[in-house]
């Protein structure tokens, strides 16, 4: 197992070397869910600085959703964030007047949707208001080489464009993302905190439909069932997909500012504010 725990580390360390996901002066935020992708991310990015000596400020980030399941997330990140011995900033979403759940059932959409959206613009600004230039989250390389085969599968191959490890931004409002996990999955980052004792979240949320839950383990027994017989056929394809992301050309949706927040959006209202409007008419 000590073997498998240094193969993980190695493949983290290497991406972020060869990406330059972390440099002299960084400031960067750490999306942490309380899940194990992103507790890897946390533990793996700090033993890099520590161990190559790098100049830069990590500091842990954590958007409560104040569901039923949030204290306890909440209490494991807190803990996570202790043994690392990096600061934590959260942000509650009632303190910004949100109820998540309210607004599923007024508009009659997922619960995870709502939340994807909160996510995606806390994850931005929050960062970008702290004067940090880096956000890494804990997507990790089974996530991705799903996303991409359900893509090319519809062909859209837009999105292969987006496969790497590191989005730099491309508009001021915006903090470049970084993915240290893009070459290690679900069983390594598994491995990495099981094997360095650091607990976190293992139950999936309660809001996830099972119908996606059952789609997406579907995939992942795929990927791992081609493993099988063809040793390391996550990783190689991971790779393949990386070198191949630049044959793809993004469609650059003009980036405007909302007409409210200011914040970066593809339309003239951002989906962050209109999901504020819907929240005020429901009281
Ligand atoms: P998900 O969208 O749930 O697949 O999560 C993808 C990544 O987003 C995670 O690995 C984390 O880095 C980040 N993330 C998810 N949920 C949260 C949260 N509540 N607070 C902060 N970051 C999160
Ligand atoms: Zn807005």
């Amino acid at each position: 197992m000590k073997n498998k725990i240094r193969l993980v580390k190695s493949r983290i360390f290497k991406t972020i070397e060869k990406y330059k996901l972390v440099e002299e002066g960084d400031k960067i935020f750490i999306a942490l869910s309380g899940g194990k992708d992103s507790t890897t991310v946390l533990f793996a990015m700090k033993q890099f600085i520590e161990e190559k000596g790098i100049e830069c400020e990590l500091k842990a980030f954590h958007i409560n959703f104040c569901l039923p399941i949030s204290e306890k997330v909440q209490e494991v990140i807190e803990q996570q964030v202790k043994l690392a011995n990096v600061k934590l900033e959260t942000v509650c979403v009632k303190d910004l007047g949100i109820d998540i759940v309210k607004i599923a059932k007024k508009i009659n959409r997922p619960v995870c949707s709502i939340c994807g959206v909160i996510k995606r613009y806390l994850m931005n600004k929050i960062p970008r208001e702290r004067k940090a230039n880096k956000i890494a989250t804990g997507h990790n390389m089974d996530d991705f080489l799903v996303f991409f085969f359900k893509n090319f599968l519809n062909k859209n191959f837009e999105w292969v464009s987006k496969f790497k490890p590191k989005l730099i931004a491309t508009h001021p409002k915006l903090v470049t993302k970084i993915r240290p996990l893009f070459y290690v999955g679900n069983k390594e980052c598994e491995i990495y905190c099981k094997e360095n004792g650091i607990g976190y979240i293992a139950e999936p949320c309660p809001f996830a439909e099972n119908k996606f839950l059952a789609g997406r383990r579907k995939w992942y027994e795929m990927l791992y069932y081609i493993e099988k017989f063809q040793k390391d056929f996550r990783y190689g394809m991971a790779k393949s997909i990386a070198s191949a992301s630049r044959f793809f050309k993004s469609e650059e949706n003009e980036i405007k500012e909302c007409k409210i927040c200011g914040e970066p959006s593809s339309q003239e209202i951002c989906g962050f504010c209109k999901l504020v409007k819907i929240n005020g008419k429901i009281g």
